[in-house]
């Protein structure tokens, strides 16, 4: 024995898989159209390199949209901001056009992994995955974003409350390519806050909850509250939202959508937390969530 551990066999990482490298939308729409369920998009390749690498993903040919420069890019008119399915969670966090009219998405961006992870990952890549923990999906269905994805046929506006369908599933078919995200502005009065508990720094989240409210003369004339982490899809607290609007800001106002939020709520169990421990946090994250979006409500008045 020399000391060093010897692994036999071919040293591989990934399956062989086909690999196709479009430059254009249309050209990648076609890739899709041509090999559907067989081929997978690779995006920034922070979650699907992994699951290609512990042979959980077997897709027969990888659609490499990375030299699609049209994908990438940030723009606002008309009170909205659309996200090219390429951009970079980095670029994005950098964005002044984000920070100043998504500050809700501008929250949760640096709760993401670590830099090295976003500065691959793509606002699309996240999305298209649809972990239940993630931070994005929460934000995308407490704002109603949109997702346009282009198939064929041509495009379809998916609405955020459509996108989510299950576990890591979204209602993208398999010959569509998701090409951008567009995110509604916040308005005058309108505060927001990203909070979640992780294990440490940069893990997902065990529960993380978005939250958007906008007062209006004092009042709450809007309140978005959507959890991570307690669902296989991103969760609305409807219930709790309804209790908010027309009411004025106080303890024990949050305090009653935080018991609201989570009566009915069924939160799955492993290794990280039990459905009651998830249940316990949640609650504390609506009221600190809730406290936070009002003071910044106050600010932007
Ligand atoms: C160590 C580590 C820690 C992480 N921590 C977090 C975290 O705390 N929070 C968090 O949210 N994420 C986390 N991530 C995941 C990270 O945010 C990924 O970047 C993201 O989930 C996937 O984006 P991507 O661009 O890398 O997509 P990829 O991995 O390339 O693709 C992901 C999936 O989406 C599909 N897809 C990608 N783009 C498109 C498109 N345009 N159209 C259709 N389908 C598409 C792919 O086919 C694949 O199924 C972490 C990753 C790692 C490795």
């Amino acid at each position: 024995m020399d000391g060093f551990c010897r692994i036999e066999g071919p040293p591989m990482k990934l399956p062989p898989v086909d690999y196709e490298a479009p430059t254009t939308v249309p050209e990648a729409v076609e890739l899709l159209a041509e090999h559907e369920d067989e081929a997978s998009v690779l995006a920034g390749g922070q979650s699907l390199i992994p699951l290609l690498a512990l042979r959980f993903a077997h897709p027969a040919v990888l659609i490499d949209i990375n030299g699609i420069a049209e994908l990438s890019g940030v723009s606002a008119a008309n009170g909205t901001v659309t996200i090219g399915a390429m951009t970079r969670e980095y670029v994005a966090e950098e964005s002044r056009t984000v920070a100043d009219a998504v500050p809700l998405l501008a929250a949760a961006l640096p709760l993401i992994g670590h830099e090295a992870i976003r500065s691959r990952g793509t606002i699309g890549g996240s999305l298209a995955h649809a972990d239940p923990a993630a931070e994005l999906p929460a934000v995308a269905r407490a704002l109603d974003a949109e997702f346009v994805v282009r198939g064929r046929p041509g495009e379809r506006v998916i609405p955020a409350a459509e996108w989510f369908e299950g576990f890591l599933t979204t209602s993208r078919r398999p010959d569509e390519l998701l090409v951008e995200v567009r995110f509604p502005a916040a308005g005058r009065g309108t505060g927001s806050s990203f909070q979640e508990v992780a294990r440490r720094h940069g893990d997902f989240a065990i529960v993380g909850l978005a939250t958007s409210l906008t007062l209006s003369e004092g009042a709450i004339s809007d309140a978005r509250l959507a959890f991570a982490g307690m669902s296989d899809v991103p969760v609305r607290a409807a219930d709790a939202e309804d209790l908010l609007v027309g009411e004025r800001p106080s303890a024990e106002l949050f305090g009653e959508a935080a018991r609201r939020a989570t009566e009915d709520i069924d939160p799955p169990a492993d290794l990280h937390g039990s459905a009651d421990y998830r249940r316990k946090v949640a609650a504390a994250l609506v009221r600190r969530g809730l406290q936070t979006a009002a003071d910044n409500a106050d600010e932007r008045q």
